[in-house]
């Protein structure tokens, strides 16, 4: 399809291009340059139109999210209750004076409102986080009052943007404060996320509205950081700006914005600090805590901030998709090895509050050295797992590598969807993998149960732009065909890069049962390839054809590649035991104990305020039996529920990893 644009396209701009400069044709030489010069214009038509399809260094890219519609089962309940609940609880927030983040800083810096700046400096993004969650169940559901909500926003955030392009309400409202004047008033986090707002509502609606303010952003930054001033180096902070660029230059095909992405990857661990800066409290710049010790492209490990890192991760990986340049490809697998040890079961990043880098610096919200992975006191900033999740979703469009559709995955199931509550309107911060009572400790952002508003707010727009977005990481393009990353009931129609449709119809309640029908509604005549993700995990996967069976191997994409007609049925049975994991023997908070797993799912024994945990025979039996929409998993005189399910009915215990019940205890 786009191919064909592309030819057309330049065809028509070859044709308008010959006739304004009145070019007579007598000669075939002419006519040969005439063509010549048409196929110039196609293929730089078409360099920039595909790069909103799949990257020259990417082997596949995610279907749009208007492709996927969810239909029945786990995420279209999820995708639910993000529209009816998530979403309207966000704004309610957002327009609540308590809360840390606060819409009202856009009209009073618009002039609408008289004022202060109120919440935190990084107040704008996580607003427009909550814009780019609408954007994306706008393009799905086609609700004008969403359409008109963001219009309403959108307005005012244009009135609110100097004009030179610069925007950040926390120093435009503040008299005493400069532009670039400190790195803690996350002025590229609050523009980075305006930018990637701004795509998805280009993207969800066709209007150029918001795209023009990103644009005006951009190049207002361009003008800052391209000369690399080195005052500026450490002024990066918090990096969602470097994922936000490569989105633009996907959008617009500007190469500066690409130029700009690189600017700041490699700027960051250009400038390391002492190490006696790397051990001041609060020091922020040229230390792992912002991964701004080694430069991105020499670092051999996961460090820092988690959820800087797993964006600055983010933009790299972008940025290798569009560039094809090893040395970051090599770094992005070096790190993603290292942060593997540093992870928790739920996929949960970041498991230090406060600690010390392995390289010495004073780091916080922090990855810890490897296998350091205490559970009650586990960070895990819900930003931070989804922010891993998001890194693994680019992996694997690179690679292929079904590994990092297994982290994905178990983000999504566990760590970046314990934060939401089953009433879908409160919220965690941290996500550790035990709970003893000990509400506000180490520090406020250790709750025992969910909250409504927050000091600060950067957590629940994350939830809420991942749900209402995920239509996007459920399945992807590539050259020769469909990639299945996500089981869940949903209908995919969706194009190949030839210009052909596909449409397939999934039927399944995965996670809660492995039995998945994909039926083929529409193909086109010639052959092409469905990939479907057999999980490490699943050992003993089966797979059939039209009732014909196929071998698989688990932790792979199974390939069939045939030519397919509709009414077709595909039917993947993943097996589902229970199993029990054991940690690895260097995490100390784990010894003696097991995690229980079933499928992608991480379970837990919450029981009421003061009870001990029970404790687990080797070959203990836990039945699974479906209440109240989700498997528990009943064992004798005990529950397991979903870890993600825990703290919905007021405060409680809760541990993941259970105690072994020894045979030698007395
Ligand atoms: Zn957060």
């Amino acid at each position: 399809m786009k191919i064909v644009t592309a030819v057309v396209l330049s065809t028509v701009i070859g044709c308008l291009a010959f006739s304004a400069q009145k070019v007579a044709l007598p000669t075939d030489g002419d006519r040969i340059a005439k063509l010549f010069f048409v196929f110039l214009l196609t293929i730089l038509v078409h360099g920039q139109i595909a790069g909103a399809g799949i990257s020259p260094y990417a082997k596949m890219c995610g279907v749009d999210v208007q492709d996927v519609t969810w239909t029945e089962g786990f995420w279209a309940e999820k995708f639910e209750l993000c529209r009816r609940a998530t979403l309207p609880s966000i704004e309610s927030a957002l327009l609540d004076e308590r809360n840390g983040a606060q819409l009202i800083n856009f009209k009073i810096a618009a002039g609408l409102e008289q004022g202060s700046h109120r919440g935190t400096h990084w107040s704008d993004g996580d607003c427009y986080k909550w814009l780019e969650a609408m954007a994306y169940m706008f393009a799905v559901t086609r609700d004008s009052e969403l359409d008109r909500k963001m219009d309403y926003w959108i307005g005012i955030i244009a009135k609110a943007q100097a004009p030179d392009g610069y925007i950040s309400t926390t120093i435009q409202l503040d008299p005493q404060k400069k532009r670039w004047q400190h790195v803690g008033h996350h002025a590229l986090y609050n523009m980075g996320h305006l930018i990637t707002a701004a795509c998805a509502h280009y993207r969800a609606t066709g209007k150029d509205s918001f795209l023009n303010i990103a644009i005006k952003v951009a190049d207002y930054l361009y003008t800052v950081f391209a000369p690399r001033p080195p005052e500026l180096v450490h002024m990066d902070f918090n990096p969602s700006q470097i994922m936000a660029l490569l989105d633009l230059y996907r959008v617009t095909g500007n190469r500066k914005y690409l130029e700009l992405a690189d600017i700041f990857i490699t700027m960051r661990g250009s400038a390391p600090a002492t190490p006696e800066e790397g051990r001041k409290k609060g020091h922020i710049g040229g230390t792992d805590q912002t991964q701004d010790r080694v430069p991105l492209r020499k670092e051999t490990q996961a460090v820092g901030h988690a959820v800087t890192g797993t964006y600055l991760w983010c933009g790299a990986a972008d940025l290798y998709m569009e560039t094809g340049e090893r040395a970051l490809l090599k770094a992005l697998e070096r790190i993603w090895e290292s942060a593997r040890r540093r992870t928790y079961i739920t996929g949960g990043a970041g498991a230090l509050h406060e600690g010390l880098s392995p390289r010495g610096d004073i780091v916080h919200e922090a990855f810890g050295d490897d296998y350091q992975l205490p559970n009650r006191t586990a960070y895990n900033e819900t930003c931070a797992n989804i922010g891993y999740a998001m890194w693994n979703w680019r992996m694997l469009q690179i690679t292929g590598d079904a590994k990092y559709a297994d982290v994905m995955e178990t983000v999504l199931y566990n760590s970046g969807l314990s934060p939401l509550s089953a009433d879908g309107r409160h919220f965690f911060y941290a996500n550790p993998l035990a709970w003893d009572g000990r509400d506000g400790w180490p520090t406020k952002h250790y709750t025992g149960t969910r909250w409504f508003v927050h000091s600060c707010y950067c957590c629940p727009p994350q939830v809420a732009r991942t749900i209402a977005g995920l239509g996007r990481w459920a399945y992807s393009v590539s050259t020769d065909g469909i990639w299945v990353h996500l089981y869940a009931g949903n209908k995919l129609c969706t194009k190949l890069p030839n210009g052909s449709t596909v449409a397939l119809t999934q039927k399944t309640d995965y996670p809660w049962d492995g039995n998945v029908k994909i039926f083929v509604t529409e193909t086109p005549q010639e052959p092409w390839a469905l990939r479907l993700r057999i999980p490490s995990w699943a050992k003993g996967a089966k797979l059939k054809v039209n009732g014909i069976p196929v071998a698989v191997k688990s932790g792979t994409y199974a390939t069939l590649k045939r030519k397919w007609s509709a009414g077709d049925v595909v039917e993947l049975d993943i097996p589902l035991a229970v199993r029990l994991v054991k940690p690895h023997p260097k995490m100390d908070d784990c010894r003696g104990r097991v995690a229980v797993v079933r499928g992608p799912v991480v379970y837990c024994y919450e029981r009421p305020q003061g009870q001990p945990c029970v404790s687990l025979s080797p070959n203990v039996r836990l039945t699974p039996r479906y209440e109240n929409g989700m498997v528990v998993l009943v064992g004798n005189n005990f529950t397991l529920i979903p870890y993600f399910a825990w703290a919905n009915h007021g405060p409680s215990f809760m541990d993941v990893w259970l105690p072994l019940a020894r045979r030698d205890r007395r």
